[in-house]
């Protein structure tokens, strides 16, 4: 490939070194000027203080109110087939530990202009300790008073009983929802510790909210699902699409999670088919959309998620950071206290606890071994101004690492994505 992707049969060129696509007739004009069009690849260099400075502005803390889960999905980052993340545990979050954290992050942003802030509940299973995400609420509310104070959660929603779903919508919950799809899929993975499938539980508790206050549904109820590639994705679709309960509510779908695992050596997948499937979907949403036709949530999420992702980094210049966040996007308190990045990147990673704070050094050695990663790896790699990449996606056993695979995959779907772009262009789809 070098430093120029053909696309589309070679009808346009993707100048690497330029990050920008052409048309291939003006190939020898380009050139002659691509030196002055190329973009540098900057040095980013953020020392403690400006990183103390960049978690004032955090939107959000997540507090890990439990460890503990009553579901065993098959594709869970806890469960023995993922080599960096903890076991289960039982362990809870205290009251005690939930004060204090809230304590600690608001001394972070207290000071700052904009009042606006969420706090979020994970798990685990968060439903699985209700009194201190009850106590919670109620002291952020006196904490942050006068603040434009929201509250999410993210849940499996088995464990949801009346009481508790009327007391999320009075205080106005984002209600983020796990769920994969049609009941054959979702069963065949999301099944509770004695094996049985949760689909029926969460549609029937999906109902019951939805009974209680629709509007509140329509606006505050979204859905996450994992997509595992040895199921059909055609189920998946017809589901988010079609289910009275769920549809036209937002949702997005994650592929299960390939970091250092064995999974897909116990789900084989054909990649021939799939490739098909995912054709399927991009010409039906193609066509709806070059006949002027809504698409659905559904649609619209892979959608974005297959090209413009690309598009929004056409032509943006490059830091060694990639496309991490600086610490500047959320904070992750785990059920003992210790502080991470967020609720995707393992435990190796912590920056610190909430009786001590922030370790602003180690934070500031992980940005840079970071940063180190992706001038060793990717400085000359034809992607690089288009890869999405974070502490997370690289997050090993304390050391950051390109897993297997990744870049193939990237790369891939990278070319894909640009050849899809040029496509709905030329189509007058996307000026
Ligand atoms: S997913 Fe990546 S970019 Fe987002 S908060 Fe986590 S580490 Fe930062
Ligand atoms: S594909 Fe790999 S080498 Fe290329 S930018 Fe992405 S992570 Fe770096």
């Amino acid at each position: 490939m070098g430093n120029i992707i053909e696309l589309n049969e070679g009808k346009y060129l993707y100048m690497v070194d330029q990050n920008r696509i052409i048309n291939s007739n003006i190939k020898d004009i380009f050139l002659a000027n691509a030196e002055t069009l190329t973009i540098p690849i900057m040095d980013l260099e953020i020392s403690e203080t400006m990183l103390m400075e960049k978690v004032r502005v955090l939107p959000m803390a997540t507090l890990e109110v439990t460890q503990e889960c009553n579901l065993r999905c098959k594709y869970c980052i806890y469960n023995e087939s993922y080599e960096y993340f903890r076991p289960f545990t039982s362990h809870k979050m205290t009251w005690e530990t939930a004060k204090q954290a809230i304590d600690y992050v608001y001394s972070l942003v207290e000071h700052r202009k904009e009042k606006k802030f969420d706090v979020g509940f994970y798990g685990g299973e968060p439903l699985l300790n209700v009194p201190v995400i009850r106590k919670a609420v109620e002291y952020s509310k006196t904490k942050f008073k006068e603040w434009d104070l929201t509250f999410s959660m993210t849940s499996n929603l088995t464990a949801l009983d009346i009481k508790t779903a009327k007391y999320l919508i009075a205080n106005g919950f984002h209600l983020n929802v796990s769920l994969d799809g049609n009941k054959e899929n979702h069963d065949a993975k999301r099944v509770f510790v004695n094996g049985k499938g949760t689909h029926d539980t969460v549609l029937k508790n999906l109902k019951s909210i939805k009974g209680i206050d629709e509007e509140y549904f329509q606006k505050k109820v979204t859905f996450t699902g994992v997509y595992s590639f040895d199921l059909p994705l055609i189920e998946v679709r017809h589901f988010f699409d079609k289910n009275e309960i769920v549809k036209g509510q937002s949702v997005r779908i994650n592929n299960v999670n390939k970091l250092k695992t064995d999974y897909y050596e116990k789900y084989p997948w054909d990649i021939k088919q799939k490739e098909s499937e995912f054709q399927q979907l991009d010409e039906d949403i193609f066509k709806k959309l070059s006949h002027n036709e809504e698409l659905t949530p559904l649609e619209t999420h892979f959608n974005i998620t297959s090209f413009l992702e690309v598009e929004s980094h056409i032509l943006r210049t490059f830091t060694t950071a990639a496309q991490t966040c600086l610490y500047d996007s959320r904070i992750f308190i785990d059920a003992t206290g210790n502080l991470h990045i967020c609720e995707r990147i393992n435990n190796n990673f912590a920056i610190g606890n909430i009786e001590k704070g922030l370790n602003f050094t180690k934070m500031a050695a992980l940005l840079k071994s970071f940063t180190d990663l992706i001038k060793r790896e990717c400085r000359n790699c034809e992607v690089r101004f288009l890869c999405t990449r974070c502490f997370s996606s690289f997050a090993g056993d304390g050391e950051f690492e390109i897993p297997p695979g990744f870049c193939e995959g990237k790369k891939r779907s990278i070319v894909k994505g640009l050849e899809k772009l040029i496509k709905y262009q030329e189509e007058g789809i996307l000026k």
